[in-house]
């Protein structure tokens, strides 16, 4: 069994706090001692260029988090996965991703981030970009063709496309390239709680079409009862829809300002197998949506 958090936000966060708050002892949402205590063995770990970095500095952002990526695990702390074969290490492994495809210009980048470790990447955040459009703005938009040409050169490479932020429009549109299995890293229902975040049901089902994953997301404004049961919720409603082989969990760990009551930190990640027992799911099916479903996806592409 592996156990697997399909978003965080660790290393926008050690790239404003700088390295060390990693280490120290604190009430933040990832530390290395609560990651120890509680956590998945995986953690994927986003680089965020945020707003106000994107117009002059977003390559040396990226390149930035990164940086704290490789050096976290070059003082022992994980595993970085790059094949298939990391997954079964043994310890806490890391994956990098992209979030928001701010730093993505050409194909080229594609390789430079790929031969870093880059093996899922979104192509937006909630806004407009040169690839796509994101879930908070006023249209529904779609791809640029820009943003096409990357999504298939990327899975070419055989990185995932994380749909999560983009807007409805741009969904779909990445539903027609894409060839690989579809993750929403951190997104919840929009049947449970409307909020342009959350995937509508035809979206969630075209993602357990593709032989996806959904992560659930443990944000506060995303949940219909801002509570660990309302996240064990999301993840009922969603294998209720199309079984529970296609969902897991995408905490989104320092990209959110709140957390929800017994779920306050990575330390408290491993609670939820407990609240999954409870909720009714079988011993295989807990399994899969702590890990083995997105580990199952992971086996394919890497
Ligand atoms: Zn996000």
């Amino acid at each position: 069994m592996i156990t697997i958090d399909l978003h965080c936000d660790l290393l926008w966060y050690l790239s404003e706090k700088g390295i060390e708050a990693f280490t120290e002892a604190s009430e933040a949402q990832i530390t290395k001692e609560s990651w120890e205590r509680g956590g998945p063995d995986l953690l994927v770990m986003a680089i965020y260029v945020d707003e106000r970095h994107i117009p002059h500095q977003k390559e040396a952002q990226a390149l930035k988090m990164a940086g704290i990526y490789w050096n976290l695990a070059a003082t022992g702390c994980y595993t970085p996965v790059l094949q298939r074969k990391d997954l079964d290490m043994p310890g806490k492994k890391a994956l990098l991703s992209i979030e928001g495809g701010a730093p993505l210009e050409s194909e080229e980048d594609l390789y430079a981030f790929r031969a870093l470790g880059v093996r899922m990447l979104s192509l937006c955040w909630n806004y407009q970009n040169h690839l796509a459009t994101g879930c908070l703005e006023q249209y529904s938009g779609g791809l640029t063709l820009k943003g096409e040409t990357l999504l298939k050169k990327a899975q070419d490479l055989g990185i995932l496309l994380d749909v999560s932020h983009l807007s409805e429009g741009s969904f779909w549109d990445a539903v027609k390239v894409s060839r690989l299995p579809l993750i929403a890293s951190h997104s919840n229902s929009y049947a449970l709680k409307p909020h342009p975040r959350n995937l509508k049901d035809d979206a969630i089902k075209e993602i357990a079409k593709s032989g996806g994953v959904i992560g659930v997301n443990f944000c506060p404004g995303f949940l219909q009862n801002p509570s660990a049961p309302g996240v064990v919720e999301q993840v009922v409603y969603m294998a209720e829809l199309v079984g529970p082989e296609y969902v897991g969990i995408g905490s989104d760990f320092l990209g959110i300002d709140n957390t929800v009551q017994g779920l306050e930190h990575i330390g408290r990640w491993m609670d939820l197998e407990h609240l999954l027992e409870k909720a009714g799911f079988a011993k295989a099916e807990r399994e899969g949506i702590l890990g083995g479903n997105f580990k199952r996806v992971l086996s394919e592409v890497l």
